[in-house]
């Protein structure tokens, strides 16, 4: 067993999914789950995802080897002053966030000397689906599991995080903070802000009806994470705010671009783009396609 005790703080699509697959590799010997609603820590008992909860998370943190904070990104400053007093000196502590910059700055000043052992993760994995009815054992199979630990950060403590990663399937890589939340911001951020954006626009439309009947598979495929958790966004959002309003601003102009050269009617030019990135997709996506293929084999 990688761990004996492990607490996981916010049992729903991720948090669930790691525990369901720590269980899967037998990682831990007990998963204790903690969050709001006693109703969905039930049913994660009944599940079998989690072993049993807590409301009361403090008591249960000085007997965890490890803690696992798997909330949005704006519940996480005061979960982590409810558990800072109550960690044991070894307790290896990780994160799930989706951006890494405000968590880090968030742990440095609420968890003390225990920051070193604060490993900030974050599984590039997941679906447009919340809650632990969502969570996978195979969602983190050949997925990008990015870890940034500072250079205070102890690496036992990032061993035993990388080796629980690898344990479930996941690709575990290290980055710093800045670069993680850099490119995030451009790979995964931008796109959602795209699919919200395109879904209100052909929803003002004042027989938006007849869009939504008529509009087409591609429509469907690209707003499928439209539907993912709004305060999870809006967290991402408020806490990485420069990169991702950049990359708004720059894709504006890319668009803009392409508006110029429809107006002109530049065929050329048109399809030069799109041969362009036709290319690069075909090659990036055959590529993700054998990787998540050989992983699963
Ligand atoms: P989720 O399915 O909605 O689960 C969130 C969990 O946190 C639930 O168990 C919920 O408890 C609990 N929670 C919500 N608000 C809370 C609060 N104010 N105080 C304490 N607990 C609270 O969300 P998720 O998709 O797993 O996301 C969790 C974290 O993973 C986020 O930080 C997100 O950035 C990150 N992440 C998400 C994805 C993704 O694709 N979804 C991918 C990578 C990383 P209740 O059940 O009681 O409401």
């Amino acid at each position: 067993m990688l761990f004996d005790r492990v607490v996981i703080a916010g049992v729903g699509l991720i948090g669930g999914s790691m525990a369901l697959a720590m269980k899967q590799h037998s990682l831990a010997r007990e998963i204790v789950g903690a969050g709001r609603k006693v109703e969905n820590l039930q049913l994660a008992v009944e599940l079998g995802v989690i072993d049993r909860y807590t409301e009361t998370i403090e008591d249960e943190i000085s007997r965890a080897d490890l803690v696992v904070v798997a909330v949005p990104v704006d519940a996480m400053e005061r979960l982590l002053k409810r558990i800072a007093p109550r960690l044991a000196q070894n307790t290896i502590v990780t994160d799930v966030g989706s951006v890494k910059g405000a968590i880090v700055e968030l742990a440095q000043r609420h968890l003390g000397s225990h920051f070193q052992n604060f490993v900030p993760g974050h599984p590039v994995a997941g679906t447009e689906n919340s809650g632990v009815l969502a969570a996978l054992a195979e969602l983190f199979i050949a997925h990008p599991i990015i870890l940034t630990p500072t250079f205070q950060t102890d690496s036992y403590a990032t061993q035993q995080i990388s080796k629980l990663w690898k344990g479930i399937g996941g690709n575990v890589l290290e980055m710093n903070v800045e670069e993680h939340d850099r490119i995030l911001a451009a790979t995964s951020h931008l796109p959602h802000m795209l699919a919200y954006a395109l879904v209100n626009h052909l929803a003002k439309q004042s027989d938006s009806e007849v869009f939504f009947e008529l509009a087409a598979g591609g429509f469907y495929d690209f707003t499928r994470i439209a539907s993912s958790d709004a305060v999870m966004w809006r967290d991402i959002c408020l806490h990485n705010r420069h990169e991702i309003a950049k990359d708004i601003r720059s894709l504006s102009k890319d668009l803009e671009f392409i508006a110029q050269k429809i107006d002109l009617g530049d065929g050329a030019a048109l399809q030069q783009l799109f041969e362009r990135a036709k290319n690069t997709r075909s090659q990036v996506g055959d590529h993700r396609q054998q990787r998540i293929k050989t992983a699963k084999e």
